[in-house]
């Protein structure tokens, strides 16, 4: 698949509604994950871009974007929303190129993308305060608001729903956001960048400054007239972004992974749950922050599931992004190198499965196989550690404290899911898993954008997708009258 050409220079940041080249001049790379060649050039923002961009949001901020009533804010969402669904094809290509993610799993996000920005362009006028009964004498009331210029630093394994749901949630709220996309994967962000402006969305209201992590991501997140920052991505980064946003006393929703674990009780439906058990796992090629990396099994099913999830291991395919097979390349050949030396600390684990890298798969792409791996001890570093590559541990339990203990064993806590037809327990366990999503018959509910989503513990803290989003996105001021 070559790269479409594209209406706009890839080395150009989008700031103030217009494209232009970085201060500094200075370019990065983006490659190829499926065959490692190099993919095209893009801007290596640094401070002086991060200055242009915020400067220009605040502006749009007190001009006509400030100005634009939650209904008019709704209307342009819903319209970027519609030309991403007129550029799916486009949309889904430059991220199976640029992510190395089978095409049809790159079309889904393009969807879902569009998606985002219908549910934020209808909430946006739905969102309000409310009326406190208090003293005689008085009338109170909250008003809503937009915290201001809101930056938004995106990961690279799911680009455009990472953008969908953190940027469609801040415009709609009426913040001008600046979004520094990864420097591993940025084309959808600037293609969307292009798709805001033929949507009518005013200068200013969303600037693109592609850029490395620890300089424009650094200079982002420590800027003084930014007022709440979105950030998704790795536990230490997130640390550095919100100590970086504290010296300005400034609002951070952190999103950063976890090892998200399915129980499987014996009175589950296995026929239902085996898709489920092994798709959560190796969606994105294990790359995702809500993949489900450890199944909990109880013993006496336990040799049922590890049969029939070995039995599905055995058929995945890996290669190219444009094969379109279960799994596609990892992001770069620095993952591959990680998820390589995870699985060198598991060599103690027997494995059940394996899947299998085509053969004409290029040699210079950043392949894995899946692996299955029985884990019996629920401490190991795999059980513990999020390895972000198609990794899945089995891990048996006796009985339910057991299965809690275990879920609940490690420092993350973000998705979880419940395989049994007991009701009683169904509800036990949703309250008792640590976890900021809990699945019970399913894993993921089809990733509704509906759902507020966000972790406990070090899956990080805060809330995207849904209203919850928009609550995050806005400030609350109590107005209190004392009229007599
Ligand atoms: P990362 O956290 O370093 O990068 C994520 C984003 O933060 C990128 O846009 C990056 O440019 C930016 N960034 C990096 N350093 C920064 C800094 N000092 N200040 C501000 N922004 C900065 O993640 P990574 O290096 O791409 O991946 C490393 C690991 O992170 C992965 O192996 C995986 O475990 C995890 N990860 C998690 C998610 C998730 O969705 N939770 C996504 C990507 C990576």
């Amino acid at each position: 698949m070559p790269l479409p050409s594209l209406p706009f220079n890839t080395a150009h940041c989008f700031i103030d509604g217009a494209w232009r080249a970085p201060v500094a001049g200075s370019t990065l790379s983006l490659f190829n994950p499926s065959d490692g060649t190099e993919l095209a050039p893009i801007a290596r923002g640094q401070s002086a871009d991060i200055d242009a961009a915020v400067s220009a949001a605040q502006a749009a901020r007190d001009g006509e974007w400030g100005k634009a009533s939650a209904l008019e804010r709704g209307r342009i969402l819903t319209k970027i929303g519609q030309l991403v669904l007129e550029h799916v094809d486009l949309l889904a290509e430059l991220e199976a190129l640029d992510v190395g993610k089978p095409l049809s799993q790159a079309r889904a996000d393009a969807i879902a993308l569009a998606r985002y920005m219908e549910f934020y362009g209808g909430a946006a006028d739905k969102v309000h305060g409310e009326t406190i009964p208090y003293l005689d004498g008085y009338t109170v009331y909250t008003l809503r608001e937009p915290h201001g210029v809101t930056g938004h630093i995106v990961p690279w394994n799911y680009p455009m729903q990472i953008i969908g749901r953190s940027v469609g949630a801040a415009l709609a709220m009426g913040n001008a956001a600046v979004l520094k996309p990864a420097e591993e994967a940025c084309l959808t962000a600037l293609m969307f960048a292009e798709i805001a402006n033929m949507a009518g969305l005013p200068s200013g209201a969303l600037n693109v400054v592609p850029g490395l992590g620890a300089e424009a991501g650094a200079a982002l997140s420590a800027h003084s007239n930014v007022q709440h920052i979105s950030f998704t991505g790795s536990v230490a980064t997130g640390a550095l972004v919100q100590q970086a946003a504290g010296t300005n006393t400034v609002p951070v929703t952190l999103e950063l992974g976890g090892k998200s674990p399915q129980l499987v009780f014996e009175d589950a439906d296995l026929d239902d749950a085996l898709p489920f058990l092994v798709n959560a796992g190796i969606q994105n090629a294990g790359q995702t922050c809500s993949a489900s990396s450890r199944i909990l099994v109880q013993r006496s099913r336990y040799e049922d599931v590890v049969a029939a999830m070995s039995e599905r291991y055995k058929t995945l395919q890996v290669g190219p992004a444009a094969e379109d097979l279960d799994l596609g390349p990892l992001i770069s050949k620095r993952q591959k190198e990680i998820v390589t030396k995870f699985l060198d600390q598991g060599k103690d684990l027997q494995v059940a499965a394996i899947g299998t890298i085509i053969e004409s798969a290029p040699i210079d792409g950043s392949y894995v196989a899946p692996h299955l791996l029985l884990c019996p001890d629920p401490s190991h570093p795999l059980a513990q550690q999020e390895i972000f590559g198609p990794v899945q541990v089995i891990i048996p339990f006796d009985n339910e404290a057991d299965a809690i203990a275990i879920a609940n064993g490690t420092d993350y806590g973000l998705v979880a899911s419940v395989w049994t037809q007991n009701g009683a327990r169904q509800m036990r366990l949703a309250k008792a898993l640590k976890s900021g999503q809990v699945f019970i018959n399913n894993y993921g509910a089809g990733g509704g954008v509906e759902l507020p989503f966000g972790g406990v513990g070090k899956s990080g803290h805060g809330r995207e997708k849904g209203f919850e989003a928009l609550y995050g996105f806005s400030s609350l001021k109590t107005v209190a009258a004392k009229h007599g």
